[in-house]
């Protein structure tokens, strides 16, 4: 079998595993060259499993080197910075996440927390040359190889920026790459009518790693709906946490209340029984 043979069944098996229901999501995977995203070999891989069993602290994280590119086409992640704890994260996963995102050809994605831009390429597939991506980083080096390994690509964009600072600018589908504890209000802003924002609320499970759930947000023509892509175990986005919030967001997990969302509200109104969480600008509720 050929590296591309390899490619196609990994895809075929992501495509099972996570549940894809786009085609064209599933040709993506099954055409980018992970490899060539990862920089050269050999490379330190590990399951998704035994990363988050390491994130709660409950395993010390056995990674397993590998020289063959072949062995990069599972369901693994793969070490990007081990002393960061930085990851090229684990395909199924992402692939829930980027699904839920309902990309369409001509979509203008925002991705935060590109990473080395794999993903990002994934998406830029899919939206085709009619879309385009906007990535970012926080961490310069890693958006330096995100823009480097994203050049083939003219509809790509990639650059190092501070999450809490950029503007995006009007965008069909947002993934937020990072774990936050509330949706940034300039991301409900730059939502077009029938836009997705994917995004990570989580709470804090070491001082980098976050545990929580992948909330899907819906721009609808009043208003926001509200539900739950996944749950996610994912890195943090340190300048996106807001320290009161922690505290709130932990209740609103341990009772299962976020679990009800189905709406967004940015209305000003007194607590009600529908209030799952609160946070500036914005509250999760059940009212659907
Ligand atoms: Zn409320």
């Amino acid at each position: 079998m050929t590296l591309d043979d390899y490619r196609r069944c990994y895809a075929e098996e992501i495509e099972y595993v996570a549940n894809m229901s786009s085609p064209a999501l599933v040709a993506a995977f099954a055409s980018v060259p992970r490899e060539k995203f990862l920089g050269p070999g050999p490379w330190q891989i590990a399951s998704g499993d035994a990363r988050a069993m390491a994130a709660m602290g409950v395993a010390a994280l056995a990674y397993r080197p590998i020289t063959d590119p072949r062995h990069l086409y599972h369901n693994v992640v793969v070490v990007l910075d081990i002393a960061r704890d930085i990851n090229n994260g684990q395909p199924s996963a992402l692939a829930t996440w980027i699904g839920a995102l309902d990309l369409k050809s001509g979509d203008r994605v925002y991705h935060m927390g590109c990473g080395v831009g794999y993903y990002t390429a994934i998406m830029a597939e899919v939206v085709g040359p009619g879309g385009s991506v906007v990535a970012i980083d926080a961490e310069p080096d890693l958006a330096a190889r995100a823009r480097e390994n994203l050049s083939g690509y003219p509809h790509v964009t990639a650059e190092a920026a501070d999450g809490a600072a950029f503007d995006p600018g009007m965008c069909d589908a947002m993934l937020i790459n990072a774990g936050v504890t509330h949706p940034r209000a300039l991301w409900l802003d730059r939502l077009r009518e029938g836009g997705r924002l994917v995004v990570p609320i989580t709470i804090a499970a070491t001082p980098k790693i976050g545990q929580g759930v992948m909330a899907k947000i819906v721009r609808q023509p009043e208003g926001f709906a509200a539900g739950i892509a996944s749950v996610a175990a994912i890195y943090s986005a340190a300048s996106l946490r807001d320290p009161e919030l922690e505290l709130p967001l932990r209740k609103a997990f341990t009772c299962g209340a976020l679990l009800k969302m189905k709406s967004l509200r940015r209305d000003p109104h007194e607590p009600e029984d529908t209030c799952l969480y609160h946070a500036p600008g914005m509250c999760l509720s059940s009212a659907g």
